[in-house]
């Protein structure tokens, strides 16, 4: 599985580095480059003979900074499409996206354009807990704690499977889930706020560094790569100092452009 991240921010942020600016973008992850999961960027970072390339879309929830690219990824190809685009949420995403979003005032509706018998975009409910098979690849979604309603994800090919864990604070399903996998081979965990933050990370259902090394410490695999990311631009640096003094040697911070091959 080679999975390409587009943005892995809980923001979008030109980062002041003393090097080269580097672009902090939203959450998006371009698997084997035709399942995207979360869809907070697409387009700012993709071709768009790559961005034909994407047949599912896989959302967590309907929070603006993973969905924000999907208008444009639907305006991209509305001409010239050969398949539907498959967007697979659970059922308050999906009717989310048709109330908020995609309501022919927000956005005209790609769920019925360019033709009604044949749109851009074909939603796919998903039931929590129920695995489905989209192209290669096996997505079960499970719910998390969060201030919406969210899924994690667990992404599974034949040699590998992926622990996604959407934005959430304390929870438990997934990571259970998580135990029973034997192919697992890494987990992106989200990190948003730095400790001193953890009363706001609780108003708004994120976690803390102190917090991700507990959620993570449930899946019971303490060598498993973990990978950091949804960090809020503004406390990026501050997150991966506390990380890194928890001690967990292999834990990893996801950035633009990297791609992770598992
Ligand atoms: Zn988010
Ligand atoms: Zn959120």
């Amino acid at each position: 599985m080679r999975i390409h991240v587009l943005g892995c921010h809980g923001a979008d942020c030109l980062a002041d580095t003393t090097e080269r600016p580097v672009r902090q973008e939203s959450c998006g992850f371009l698997i084997d480059d035709s399942v995207l999961l979360d869809a907070g960027t697409v387009g700012a970072r993709l071709t768009l003979a790559q961005q034909r390339r994407i047949r599912f879309v896989l959302l967590s929830h309907l929070h603006f900074d993973h969905i924000k690219g999907l208008p444009t990824l639907a305006d991209n190809l509305a001409e010239g499409f050969e398949e539907p685009v498959i967007v697979a949420a659970t059922e308050p995403v999906i009717q989310g996206l048709m109330d908020h979003v995609f309501n022919n005032k927000v956005y005209p509706n790609f769920f019925k354009l360019p033709d009604r018998e044949r749109p851009v975009l074909q939603a796919h409910v998903l039931e929590p807990g129920k695995p489905l098979t989209l192209g290669h690849v096996e997505v079960t979604p499970v719910p998390v704690n969060h201030s919406v309603p969210t899924v994690g994800y667990v992404v599974k090919d034949r040699q590998a499977a992926l622990l996604y864990s959407g934005d959430t604070y304390q929870t438990e399903a997934i990571w259970s889930l998580g135990r029973t996998i034997p192919g697992l081979k890494a987990a992106f965990v989200e990190s948003s706020f730095p400790d001193e933050m953890g009363e706001l990370a609780k108003k708004s259902k994120h976690l803390t560094p102190a917090l991700f090394l507990k959620e993570f410490q449930k899946l019971g695999r303490p060598d498993l790569p973990v990978y950091a990311y949804h960090m809020k631009p503004a406390f990026r640096t501050q997150i991966e100092q506390e990380i890194r003094r928890l001690g967990i040697q292999q834990a990893a911070f996801l950035q633009e452009g990297q791609i992770v091959t598992l």
